[in-house]
């Protein structure tokens, strides 16, 4: 029987992190050493959240530095992990009849990059990245999930990359040690437990948890990368959290695995 690859999603939180070394980082290479090298990664990044399903067909695709304000090193960053038009490929045939635009444009957004840099260091796995249609609501992106579950045998990490509380207008920047909102520790420890308990409806339909929700989730784009990693779980399958930590005040690191680390 073939082995399952886990599904990951990564708490990508402030793009400093790729330059930084810290206990989120640290998290992120051990989770890179602890699970079976992968053929491919397949990554859904809130940072490529656009009208329409669009996976990235470019063999050598560029680093792109999608955000302003910051230090000029953390634009030097270059992530030279190739790309897999073949990976491509098998993405738009698995969500067919969902069209599928094979993108030339786009590459590898800090959202992929500024994790997989410490996950697998070397670059030298081939990642495909999987826009967010901005114009679907939650349950469709649990459901892309589910039709891309094959992957997970033909040996393709999945990792959905976002942040589960990502509110940037409380987010403390350029603070150290700042205590989690109230709001947000409630909302991460609800969907904490709506994911052990396999509550998947509940997950999907976060925007029905209250007022925490509102503040945790003010935009969609960073939840959403979840719900394809939920999607891919099977029934009574592991679940656990490699990484966690709330970052200046408003943006959870939590990681949430699906499966086993290593194949024994
Ligand atoms: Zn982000």
């Amino acid at each position: 029987m073939a082995d399952l690859m886990p599904a990951i999603f990564l708490g990508h939180g402030n793009p400093m992190n790729a330059l930084t070394k810290n206990v989120y980082s640290d998290a992120w290479a051990s989770i890179g050493r602890s699970v079976p090298r992968p053929k491919a990664v397949l990554a859904v990044s809130a940072h490529w959240y656009i009208p329409g399903c669009a996976v990235t067909a470019n063999p050598d695709p560029p680093t792109i530095h999608d955000f302003g304000g910051f230090p000029r090193e953390l634009y030097q960053v270059e992530y030279k992990a190739p790309g897999s038009p073949e990976l491509a490929l098998r993405v738009k045939d698995l969500l067919a009849p969902i069209f599928v635009e094979l993108d030339e444009g786009w590459g590898l957004d800090h959202g992929t990059w500024s994790v997989l840099t410490h996950v697998f260091p070397m670059a030298d796995i081939p990642i495909v990245q999987l826009s967010i249609d901005k114009t679907q609501p939650p349950l469709f992106h649990y459901e892309m999930g589910k039709r891309l579950s094959s992957l997970r045998k033909e040996g393709v990490l999945v990792i959905g990359s976002g942040n589960i509380v990502h509110n940037l207008s409380a987010y403390a920047w350029g603070k150290s040690g700042v205590q989690p909102f109230d709001w947000a520790l409630r909302f991460e420890t609800k969907v904490r437990e709506l994911l052990i308990e396999g509550e998947d409806a509940h997950v999907i339909d976060y925007q029905a948890l209250g007022p925490d929700a509102m503040l945790s989730a003010p935009t969609p784009e960073h939840y959403l990368p979840l719900l394809y990693v939920i999607g891919l779980r099977g029934k009574n399958e592991p679940i656990s959290f490699p990484v966690q930590g709330v970052d200046g005040g408003s943006v959870s690191m939590l990681a949430v695995q699906i499966g086993r680390g290593s194949i024994v």
